[in-house]
């Protein structure tokens, strides 16, 4: 079995001061895969040190060495592609179909940041004053278990791109994979401090981070509810933070849309990632007279599912990560039955033929929105049919959420579809499809989160205005 027992620290593996180990699972069976050494507050103060040091050469570097890291950086990680999907899939869940994808986003972000920077003016004109945007401070980077190599990889490109250093706490449940980032990025030859990992827990590694002085930005993607205790501890220090928070998000099937492809298209936008993607459509809405009709479609659909394991290129749905996560879903599944919800699909129970920390994809109808399955986030492919009675129902049921992130609109009319969409409170609306455009923003209205990461809004994330009025240059 294999132990993880080096961070990186100063553009070094060492081995960490903390020695707490960790187990590491494969979900699909429950086996203690690996282990992992964590890092404590004196491996993170380390790291901020060499950050810090860092910084004082990587935040004047030009944009043509900044883009000349990246292009090493997406090189490096998209040589390790195969490992990378090997380490998604083992160690998370992911069905390979999405652990692919997973893999390149992790490669392809260092290309997107490096576009986002080609293309912006770091020294502005803006009335009298040069308004030069200036790279943060170091920024300290959080990240979740379900997709953590390429929250990883995202965060830090634009981080590098402004000229910040980082330091990055990875999931601690995910360490197999960051190792696998980690090798890929040491070879790409960036200067020593610009990057560093430390494995560790949340309320030790990341609470640290949240409040040492040297640290100027938190780019965090995680629990709506860490993200506010990291608001809260940031504050005394008045650092900026990006927040990636959770989400509840609505899928409007308008009574036009072609049922045989919109039910299907519903399922997978909630589906995905095992339902443990923030973008998932967890509550799916439908005019009510067509209930019975999206009903029926949706078992049909659901029963041709495959759960199961993960390196099938068939299976649609992989297990959950931990028996915590498993425990979780279990409940809210208890809990939809006892607030009164039908089961369409799915219930309580692993899958036939199946262990580890698999659950049925599950739909209950006759939810009404104030159902605890319709209002906070589950994160496993628990999903909701709500009915409405008009647009303007729609809209409000859409909207009758703490959350933000994501909605999706699907009808056989775009028009109509973009003019529901731009009444929706969400970052993103996609319509008539599950689209990601790397240069568009991402982030959440409400409770989902603070700031946005992606394109020309993440690069800004990390950078800060500085107005010189009466410039003169040579
Ligand atoms: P989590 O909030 O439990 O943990 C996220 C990260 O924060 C981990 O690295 C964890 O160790 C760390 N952490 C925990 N306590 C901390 C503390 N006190 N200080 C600093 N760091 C701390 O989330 P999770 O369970 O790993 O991930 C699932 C959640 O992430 C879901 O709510 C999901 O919606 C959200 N998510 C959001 C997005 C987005 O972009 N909006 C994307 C993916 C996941």
């Amino acid at each position: 079995m294999r132990t993880i027992d080096r961070i990186y620290i100063d553009g070094q593996f060492v081995l960490p001061h903390g020695t707490e180990l960790f187990d590491l699972h494969n979900p699909a069976t429950d086996e203690v895969i690996g282990r992992v050494r964590l890092g404590d507050v004196e491996d993170t103060r380390a790291a901020i040190a060499a950050a810090k040091r860092a910084f004082a050469s990587w935040s004047r570097t030009t944009k043509a060495d900044r883009l000349a890291l990246l292009q090493r950086m997406h090189s490096a990680m998209a040589a390790k592609r195969d490992q990378l999907i090997e380490a998604i899939t083992v160690e998370y869940g992911a069905p390979v179909s999405r652990s692919s994808w997973m893999a390149d986003h992790a490669a392809t972000s260092f290309l997107d940041a490096a576009r986002a920077l080609e293309k912006y003016d770091l020294i502005q004109k803006i009335g009298t004053a040069e308004v030069v945007m200036e790279p943060i401070g170091v920024a300290g980077l959080i990240t979740p278990w379900n997709s953590n190599a390429s929250f990883i990889c995202n965060k830090l490109a634009y981080a590098l791109a402004a000229g910040c250093t980082a330091v990055i706490k990875p999931s601690e449940m995910s360490a197999t994979q960051t190792q696998v980032v980690l090798e890929a990025l040491h070879e790409a030859d960036a200067p020593a401090g610009v990057f560093n990992i430390v494995n560790g827990r949340g309320d030790v590694v990341g609470a640290e981070m949240t409040a040492n002085p040297d640290i100027s930005k938190i780019s965090f993607t995680g629990s709506t509810a860490v993200g506010k205790s990291i608001m809260r501890a940031a504050a005394d220090t008045m650092k900026r933070v990006t927040l990636e928070l959770g989400g509840k998000s609505p899928t409007v099937i308008l009574e036009d849309a072609d049922f045989a492809t919109a039910i299907p298209l519903a399922l997978q936008a909630g589906l995905g990632n095992n339902g443990q993607a923030c973008i998932n459509g967890t509550r799916i809405l439908i005019p009510a007279a067509r209930t019975d009709e999206a009903m029926a479609l949706a078992k049909t659909y659901i029963a041709g599912i495959k759960t199961g394991d993960p390196r099938d290129p068939e299976t649609m749905i992989g297990p959950m990560v931990s028996q915590t996560q498993y425990e979780r879903v279990e409940r809210y599944i208890r809990v939809g039955i006892e607030e009164g919800a039908s089961l369409v699909a799915g219930g309580e129970g692993h899958p036939e033929g199946l262990g580890g920390y698999f659950v049925r994809p599950t739909l209950f109808a006759n939810v009404t929105n104030d159902m605890t399955i319709a209002r906070e986030e589950i994160f496993g492919p628990v999903l909701c049919l709500i009915s409405y009675e008009d647009e303007a129902d729609a809209i409000r049921i859409a909207n009758d959420t703490s959350y933000g992130l994501y909605a999706y609109v699907i009808s056989s009319n775009s028009q109509r579809a973009t003019a529901i969409a731009s009444q929706i409170q969400a970052g993103r609306v996609s319509i008539n499809g599950a689209q990601h455009d790397p240069e568009v923003p991402f982030g959440g209205f409400k409770q989902s989160g603070i700031g946005r990461e992606y394109g020309v809004f993440g690069l800004q994330s990390y950078l800060e205005p500085k107005a010189l009025l009466g410039a003169v240059r040579a």
